[in-house]
């Protein structure tokens, strides 16, 4: 059996409802996914990883996936760390209240 595993950082508020541009080309970006599978013979190693709401008994591997930023320009993804370091030092007038 495999699991499917959706990791979300940082809050809808700032993902959704803020607009977001690419470091390198400026482009408007979209929300896409990093995907990671996770074995079974690696999961207890895996500790960066949070399985405790599953069932690894049963598991061959985990599918985990988490949100971040797509340029469909530069086809890279950008994490919503990298992108919230970005923003704070370009426009730091910005960042009251975020
Ligand atoms: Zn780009």
């Amino acid at each position: 059996m495999k699991a499917t595993k959706w990791t979300y950082q940082g809050n809808p508020f700032y993902t959704h409802f803020k607009k977001h541009f690419c470091p390198r080309c400026g482009t408007k970006v979209k929300l896409g996914y990093e995907r990671k599978i996770i074995y079974r013979d690696s999961i207890i190693e895996a500790r960066n990883y949070d399985f405790s709401d599953l069932d690894t008994n049963w598991l061959d591997s985990v599918d985990f996936r988490t949100r971040c930023f797509f340029c469909p320009n530069c086809e890279i993804n950008i994490s919503f760390k990298e992108m919230k370091e970005y923003e704070e030092k370009r426009y730091p007038f910005q960042r009251k209240g975020m």
